[in-house]
């Protein structure tokens, strides 16, 4: 068997051991929050955003943000039918129903002809994911929800470094998620970061966040609302903390796996495509992704053996939401219930070798070959 390749690894240096280290020993009392505030401050300036608060995960931080936005029973909330069911969770946790409508199909991202479509009076907001670091089309998103008076929440857990019309994903919309679990180009183990450039929404958000205790509340231990617990720990910001010194690092590298992955397989024939940069925009680059076209004969099946007998760890592409048990189907959103069938995500770790990623070119090479006979 050739040694394994996993499809993700977090990059830790000496930097993010030191710094935990000196939190693990030092941060406590007086100085228990000083790796947090550290860390949404560097993460604040590198969104270009006023407000921030690092969370337990990205769940924790949309169900936060959900819930201070007012979303509740019988409400409901438009996302793309491709996704991470982390997205809709906390939607179903407030009572309200996921609306699930297809994506475009260069960007795998919700289209937003069809989001338009599904807005009725119980609409409460939309979210926009950016699929593997591939950019949602902001300006028709915010245009429509401008239109409707519908706030548009932003889910960049995929989508650090991400850049649209000179603006960071995430700092777009009325509030932006981040994930910093172990998978996600920056990490903390597990961890997450509500930001928004609101004043209102990031205070209500803030007592949320501290079991409903506004910070001006003077007396102690004294809620004034049932809150949420989704803090982040000040041991796992301090591994953020140098994760945030690295992150120009670390972006680019997800770049430059993907640019290498796009040299020698975006001009195939049978492929159709792989995650787009389309003017203007900057792809953060966290999944490189390969979609094959339904002619080349490739599928889903083929490319999970083909990758298994080279002991490579390659993931499938997001199943339809819409296709699990506990929601109603909604196959006629026929590009997301398409498109995971000739799909697959390449391993894209920061330390992977050149002769790594030419292990997985050949899979990809020899498995095309090997479909048209
Ligand atoms: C990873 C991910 C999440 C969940 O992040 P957690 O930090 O694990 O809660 C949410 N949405 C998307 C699109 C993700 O990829």
């Amino acid at each position: 068997m050739k040694p394994r390749i996993l499809y993700t690894k977090p990059s830790i240096t000496e930097l993010e051991v030191r710094y935990a280290a000196d939190a693990a020993a030092n941060g406590w009392g007086d100085r228990c929050y000083e790796y947090i505030s550290r860390f949404e401050g560097l993460f604040r300036q590198y969104l270009g955003v006023q407000y921030a608060i690092a969370t337990s995960s990205c769940t924790g931080a949309l169900h936060m943000g959900m819930a201070a936005l007012g979303i509740g029973i019988g409400d409901e909330v438009i996302m793309a039918d491709t996704n991470w069911i982390a997205t809709a969770s906390p939607i179903v946790h407030l009572g309200a129903k996921p609306i699930f409508v297809d994506i475009l199909p260069d960007s795998w991202c919700i289209d937003p002809d069809l989001v338009e479509q599904a807005i009725t009076p119980r609409t409460k907001a939309i979210v926009a994911v950016h699929l593997y670091g591939n950019l949602c089309d902001m300006d028709r998103l915010l245009a429509i929800g401008t239109k409707y008076g519908i706030p548009v929440i932003e889910d960049a857990a995929e989508a650090v470094g991400s850049v649209y019309h000179g603006r960071r994903a995430g700092s777009m919309g009325v509030f932006g998620a981040f994930s910093f679990h172990g998978t996600k180009t920056l990490t903390t183990g597990e961890g997450g970061m509500f930001v928004t450039n609101n004043p209102e929404l990031y205070d209500h958000v803030l007592t949320l966040s501290n079991h409903g205790r506004s910070r001006r509340q003077t007396k102690q231990f004294w809620p004034d609302m049932v809150g949420f617990k989704y803090k982040m720990s000040n041991i796992q910001a301090a591994i953020g903390c140098a994760q945030m010194e690295r992150i120009e690092e670390l972006v680019n590298r997800k770049r430059e796996i993907l640019a290498y992955y796009r040299e020698r397989l975006e001009k195939l024939i049978g492929v159709a495509g792989m995650n787009p940069e389309p003017e203007d925009t900057i792809n953060g680059a966290w999944m490189p992704t390969v979609i094959f076209s339904e002619k080349s004969g490739v599928t889903l099946e083929k490319l999970q053996d083909a990758f298994a007998a080279e002991n490579i760890d390659a993931r499938v592409f997001f199943w339809p939401l819409s296709s699990f048990s506990m929601f109603k189907n909604e196959e006629n959103n026929i590009i997301a219930w398409n498109i995971f069938k000739r799909s697959i995500n390449l391993p894209s770790y920061h330390e992977i070798s050149e002769h790594e990623l030419s292990r997985v070119i050949e899979v990809i090479v020899a498995i095309k070959r090997s479909c048209h006979g």
